[in-house]
C-alpha cells in the first residue's frame, strides 16, 4: 500500500482570512496507478479548523496529475488508464530524450490541479466523487499541495 506523509506545514492569516498550506509526500507503487487522497484532504481541512472556504489540491510534477473521479467501481480508475494509454500510447513520434512523453501528455490532459469547495468543515464532493493523485511515471516518491483558502 502506498504511505503518505505531511512533510511540512504552514499556516497564516491574512485580512483576517486563515490560510493554510500542507505538502504530504506520497510513495507510488506502480508505473501508472490512481490513488484516492480524498482522506488525506480532509484531514489536512481538519487540522486546518477551516469551516468555509475553497481547496486547492496541487500536484508539481510533470508526468502525475490531480483528478477527481468515481470511487464506487474500482473498474472505473482502471478504465481511466486504459484510456489514458489509448490517448497517448507509451510509442510514437516522441522526440522528448527520457522516453517518457506519454506520462507527460497524460499529465497535461489530466491536469495538475483540482479546485474544490469547502462547507462546514468538509469537502463538497459528489455520493461517488473522490479526490486522486495520479501516476504516470512511477513508481516513485512524489508529492502533492494542499492549500487550503478561508473566505
Ligand atoms: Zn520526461
Amino acid at each position: 500500500m502506498s504511505s503518505t506523509t505531511a512533510r511540512s506545514s504552514t499556516d497564516t492569516s491574512c485580512r483576517n482570512n486563515m490560510s493554510s498550506s500542507k505538502v504530504f509526500e506520497i510513495q507510488t507503487q506502480s508505473h501508472s496507478e490512481i490513488l484516492d487522497i480524498t482522506g488525506v484532504v480532509q484531514g489536512a481541512i481538519r487540522d486546518s479548523g477551516v469551516q468555509e472556504g475553497m481547496v486547492l489540491v496541487y500536484c508539481p510534477h510533470t508526468t502525475a496529475a490531480i483528478t477527481i473521479n468515481e470511487n464506487g467501481d474500482p473498474d472505473v480508475k482502471r478504465d481511466l488508464l486504459t484510456g489514458l494509454d489509448i490517448l497517448s500510447p507509451k510509442r510514437g513520434e516522441y522526440r522528448h530524450f527520457e522516453g517518457n512523453s506519454d506520462a507527460h501528455l497524460k499529465s497535461s490532459l489530466v491536469g495538475a490541479s483540482e479546485l474544490l469547495v469547502l462547507q462546514e468543515g468538509r469537502l463538497v464532493l459528489g455520493t461517488w466523487q473522490s479526490v486522486y493523485f495520479c501516476e504516470f511515471d512511477g513508481p516513485r516518491r512524489r508529492e502533492f499541495i494542499v492549500k487550503i483558502m478561508e473566505g
